[in-house]
């Protein structure tokens, strides 16, 4: 259950970043901004309010595509939907990379914390907020929104960035398979905290990020074990994997896109055995990059 580009429309592209937005945000967009018009003396003030949520979450979002595109992984897609924003990024499959993707979007909500703050202090310096009570409460509400923004983010909850983060510390000592276990064993418990929360607050609205946040968990829990069932298979020496250096597993477990047989390139020299096509590439079962087979000979040296 992840939004999709189904229901949603192209915003725009930033970078090489298509920006999608979900159909549903514009329901969203009603209700809150509705809901916070009895703050303000001119309903402008509400529309701005949402709009600063709107570039919060965006900004948060690129914080995380960019940070993963610095590293070396890909990302090419945001989506905005109405239990937050969703950037698409698949980190390099090491420890380090994978923090500084996840870190890179509570990051922006610190950096902007300042800003909000400072543009507060400005006008209350030029004695502005005196002038237009709906400003002061506009300024008051956008610090509150990023506060909450970066609590919430940070909170340790897989797949949250909290949780995210614990993993890849985790990754450290504990490997790639063990740390995503361990994260989404931890995910589940303060999923089931957010329940309650929900069920004590009686907010729909939390009880649906649970369960969104419990289906996640679980879909991680799945490939946690599908991890470690790969990390226990025997590696075949004299070839590794040019992106992420790990060694192929020794069995057919690739597939070939002409006749949908299965096979070892790596015994096969990446001609398929059962109808001869060549592979012109090999997908690696660690990162799923994709790199010509004479790029694995374990024995050329990186430049
Ligand atoms: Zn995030
Ligand atoms: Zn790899
Ligand atoms: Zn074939």
């Amino acid at each position: 259950m992840l939004p999709t580009q189904q229901g949603s429309f192209r915003l725009f592209r930033f970078k090489g970043i298509d920006v999608h937005v979900h159909w549903s945000w514009f329901l969203v967009a009603i209700y809150s901004v509705s809901g916070r018009l009895p703050n303000y003396a001119s309903p402008i003030w509400a529309v701005l309010e949402y709009l600063a949520l709107f570039l919060t979450v965006l900004l948060h979002e690129f914080g995380h595509a960019l940070a993963c595109r610095s590293v070396g992984g890909s990302s090419d897609q945001i989506v905005l939907w109405p239990l937050g924003g969703v950037a698409y990024v698949a980190p390099p499959p090491r420890p380090g990379a994978t923090l500084w993707s996840i870190a890179a979007g509570p990051l922006v909500n610190l950096a902007l914390l300042p800003v909000f703050v400072g543009l507060f202090y400005a006008y209350r310096a030029a004695g502005m907020l005196h002038v237009n009570s709906d400003l002061t409460r506009f300024l008051q509400a956008i610090i509150v929104m990023d506060v909450s923004l970066l609590v919430f983010n940070l909170l340790p909850v897989y797949p949250l960035d909290g949780g995210q983060i614990l993993r890849s510390l985790l990754w450290y000592p504990l490997g790639r398979a063990r740390s995503l276990l361990v994260a989404t064993i931890i995910g589940f418990i303060g999923g089931a905290a957010l329940l309650g929360l929900a069920v004590w607050l009686q907010s729909l609205w939390t009880g649906i990020m649970a369960l969104f946040l419990f289906s996640r968990c679980w879909r991680s829990y799945q490939e946690a074990g599908a991890l470690r069932r790969l990390e226990a298979l025997p590696r075949r020496p004299g070839f590794k994997c040019p992106v992420c250096h790990a060694a192929p597993p020794i069995g057919e477990y690739w597939v070939c896109p002409a006749c949908k047989g299965t096979f070892d390139p790596f015994v096969t020299n990446a001609v398929c055995p059962h109808c001869q096509a060549a592979l012109a590439l090999t997908t690696c079962v660690d990162c799923h990059n994709a790199r010509p087979q004479r790029s694995w000979d374990a024995s050329i040296v990186d430049v």
